[in-house]
C-alpha cells in the first residue's frame, strides 16, 4: 500500500477486509451458477438472495425491488433508458450537475435541464416550472460527487406527490417518477427509500469500500421499466446474465457496514473536513469554497483557486505525496472543465482551478495537518513558476 496521503475517496475507496473475506468463497468453493437446480447451486442462490434481502433491509425496500448491477453507471443507464423507453411520448428532467452516467442517457431523450443555485442545490420553484403534463421522470442526484452538495430530495418528492395528485384529478395517466443517483451518499446519508421518497435509486459499491463494478438499482414495485440487457431473464427479467455472486455478496456486506457506521463516521469526518476548509480559506485568501457549507457531504472539500491550473497542482501535490483530484475521476480523463463548477455560475478559469479533497475512513488529523503543509509548499512553488 502506498504511503502517500490519500484524499480522493470520492473516486475510489479501498476494499474493506471483511468485505473481501465475505466474497472469497464465491471465487472458489462456492463458484456454482445460482440458476442451476443442484444442491450446491441452490446454496449459492440462497446466499445471493440473502445478500439481496440485506440490501433491501438497508433501503427499507422489498427484495423484489433490488436489482444488482455492475455499478452506478449501469444503474443510472437502466433507470433513465428503462423508464423513458416505456413512455416514448414522455419527457424527463435532470439537474445540471448530474454525473455523466445520467447526463449521457438522458440526452438521448432531450432531457430538460434543471439549474442549481450558486450553492449547487436544486430549487423547488425551478423544478415546478419545468414539469409539464408529459414529464415522466425527474432525476436529481442525492449528493454531488464534485462539490458534495446534498439535494433536498424529500422536498422534491413532496412536490412530485402533489403533481401526481393533480394529474389524477385531470385523468392524466402519465406517471411521474423520481430517480436519484446515490453513488456518493451511501457512506454518510440515510438510504431509506420511503423516508427520502424516491422511486428509483442507484448505488455503487466502489465508493463504500466494496468491489468496483458492484451496485444496485432500486425500483419501486409497480414501476414500468424496460430491461436494457435481455437474455436469460435473471434479476427479475430486468438484467439478464449469470449473476456476479461474489460482487453482490461484497456489495451487500459493504453497504451494511457503511450504513451501520454512517452516523459516527459522518461526525468524525465532518470535524476534519471543517478544519481543512478553515485552514485553506485562511492560508489562501483568494480561494473560494465550491458548493454549500451547510448541505454538504461530511467528507467533501472543494475549492476553486481562480487562475491556477488544477491539473498541474494535483501533479505537484502528488509528487509531494498528497493524492487529491480536480473534480471527478471521469471528467479528469476528458479535456473539459467541469460542468458542475460552471453550473454554480463560476467562470471557466475557476472551474479549471478547482481542487477536490475527499476524506475517508482512514483519514486522520495528522494527515490533514500534513496536507496543509504540502499545499502551502506547492502553492509557493507554483507562484514561482
Ligand atoms: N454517479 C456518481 C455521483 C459518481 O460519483 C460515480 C462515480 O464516480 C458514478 C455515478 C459512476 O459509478 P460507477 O463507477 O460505479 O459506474
Amino acid at each position: 500500500m502506498s504511503t502517500k496521503i490519500y484524499l480522493d475517496f470520492a473516486a475510489a475507496s479501498p476494499l474493506d477486509e471483511g468485505v473481501l473475506e465475505a466474497m472469497l468463497p464465491y471465487f472458489s468453493s462456492r463458484f456454482y451458477n445460482p440458476s442451476n437446480i443442484d444442491d450446491e447451486a441452490r446454496l449459492v442462490r440462497a446466499d445471493l438472495e440473502a445478500a439481496r434481502a440485506k440490501v433491501a433491509f438497508w433501503l427499507g425496500a422489498r427484495e423484489s425491488e433490488v436489482i444488482f448491477t455492475a455499478g452506478a453507471t449501469e444503474a443510472n443507464n437502466l433507470a433513465i433508458r428503462g423508464v423513458m423507453n416505456q413512455y416514448p411520448d414522455g419527457n424527463c428532467i435532470i439537474s445540471a450537475i448530474e454525473h455523466d452516467s445520467v447526463t449521457a442517457p438522458a440526452s438521448e431523450f432531450e432531457a430538460k435541464m434543471l439549474s442549481v443555485n450558486e450553492k449547487g442545490r436544486v430549487e423547488l420553484g425551478s423544478l415546478k416550472d419545468l414539469i409539464d403534463s408529459k414529464t415522466v421522470l425527474v432525476s436529481v442526484m442525492y449528493a454531488n460527487n464534485e462539490i458534495g452538495s446534498i439535494q433536498p430530495l424529500s422536498e422534491i418528492a413532496q412536490l412530485i406527490k402533489q403533481v401526481r395528485l393533480e394529474r389524477k384529478k385531470q385523468s392524466n395517466t402519465f406517471p411521474l417518477l423520481l430517480h436519484t443517483d446515490a453513488a456518493q451518499a451511501s457512506q454518510y446519508l440515510d438510504l431509506h427509500v420511503d423516508r427520502i421518497g424516491v422511486d428509483l435509486m442507484s448505488i455503487n459499491g466502489g465508493k463504500i469500500y466494496g468491489p468496483k463494478q458492484s451496485g444496485v438499482l432500486y425500483i419501486r414495485g409497480g414501476t414500468q421499466l424496460k430491461a436494457q440487457i435481455t437474455g436469460g431473464g435473471q434479476e427479475f427479467n430486468i438484467r439478464s446474465g449469470t449473476e456476479n455472486v461474489a460482487s453482490s455478496i461484497g456489495f451487500a456486506a459493504a453497504l451494511g457496514k457503511a450504513q451501520k457506521m454512517r452516523a459516527e463516521e459522518s461526525k468524525r469526518v465532518e470535524v476534519l473536513r471543517d478544519q481543512l476548509i478553515e485552514a485553506i480559506a485562511q492560508s489562501f485568501p483568494g480561494a473560494q469554497l465550491n458548493g454549500s457549507k451547510n448541505h454538504r457531504l461530511p467528507n467533501n472539500v472543494s475549492f476553486n483557486f481562480d487562475g491556477m491550473d488544477g491539473e498541474r497542482l494535483i501533479m505537484m501535490l502528488d509528487a509531494k505525496s498528497l493524492i487529491c483530484n480536480t473534480g471527478s475521476a471521469c471528467s479528469a480523463q476528458k479535456d473539459e472543465s467541469s460542468h458542475v463548477i460552471k453550473a454554480l455560475g463560476c467562470s471557466e478559469s475557476q472551474a479549471a482551478g478547482t481542487l477536490r479533497f475527499t476524506l475517508g475512513r482512514s483519514t486522520t488529523q495528522h494527515e490533514i495537518n500534513q496536507s496543509m503543509e504540502i499545499l502551502k509548499q506547492v502553492f509557493s512553488e507554483y507562484e514561482k513558476l
